[in-house]
């Protein structure tokens, strides 16, 4: 297993032993609601399909809760249907593992429940936002972290900590593919430490299944997409993370041509 993958490992192995933190119910303000309204019907750039607004109109119409939670690291309020709920131990453990906002205060995370998965499109077709992204936020600021879908939720919330935490690199210095393309790979690699729950033969396997992942997605989206460089949109959560892996010490082998493959998240549902 390649090194950085152990020392994560090992540090994941720590954090697991260490008490959880304890969540409460948390009253969505008025202000909270009207995030929620506000970006619902704005910040579509990403969310192409406006996932944000449908989930919202189904809040109105009452086949979607919301739903408030609160512990020492952050608040999550969430518009949910049944049967979908926060994953409360994970999202508490991973706060907990960013700390608390340098600014003071907690995170922030708006969830909006969508159960729209990202898929590639139809093949010839070049890949957009629409088929890629699932969430967003402000650097370096606690501001907060919008989600859009159910699908992988949790590797969203770990990427957009990068950004809020300003873990990722600097804007001025680098083009956004490139920034987007770091921050992906160092999200898959603390999802893959965060699920081993500290064990070694665990992350073992669960990095040769994500390996496998990249190499079909990525093969997909280079053969069928024409992914191929920076000016291709997808190119910075797909193929790009291809150099990152290899610059961290990670051999990915080759990509497969896999056009079986019809879903374009980027974990594998093993890491869910
Ligand atoms: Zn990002």
């Amino acid at each position: 297993m390649p090194v950085l993958l152990d020392v994560l490992v090992e540090e994941m192995g720590r954090l697991v032993r260490d008490p959880l933190p304890k969540w409460t119910d948390y009253n969505p303000t008025g202000g909270d609601i009207g995030q929620l309204e506000q970006n619902s019907l704005k910040n579509n750039t990403f969310d192409k399909m406006a996932l944000k607004n449908q989930v919202w109109d189904a809040y109105k119409a009452g086949t979607k809760k919301c739903i408030g939670k609160e512990c020492e690291y952050g608040i999550v309020v969430a518009l949910l249907g049944d049967g979908a709920q926060i994953p409360l131990r994970d999202w508490g453990l991973i706060f907990k593992w960013f700390g608390k906002p340098t600014g003071g205060g907690k995170w922030k995370v708006f969830w909006f429940g969508s159960e729209v998965k990202r898929e590639f499109p139809d093949t010839g077709s070049p890949m957009g936002p629409e088929h890629v992204n699932g969430g967003y936020t402000t650097r370096c600021s606690s501001d907060g972290i919008f989600i859009y879908r159910l699908e992988e939720a949790t590797r969203v919330l770990v990427h957009e900590l990068i950004h809020a935490a300003c873990l990722d690199p600097d804007p001025a210095k680098t083009t956004i593919p490139v920034l987007e393309a770091n921050t992906e790979t160092w999200a898959e690699l603390l999802l893959v430490a965060f699920r081993s729950k500290g064990n070694w033969a665990k992350a073992q396997k669960l990095w040769a299944a994500q390996r496998k992942w990249i190499q079909e997605t990525n093969g997909r989206a280079a053969a069928a997409h024409n992914v191929k460089g920076e000016n291709d949109y997808a190119w910075r959560y797909l193929n790009g993370r291809a150099h990152v892996y290899e610059r961290l010490g990670f051999d990915l082998g080759t990509a497969i041509g896999a056009n079986n493959i019809q879903s374009s998240r980027f974990t594998t549902p093993d890491l869910d």
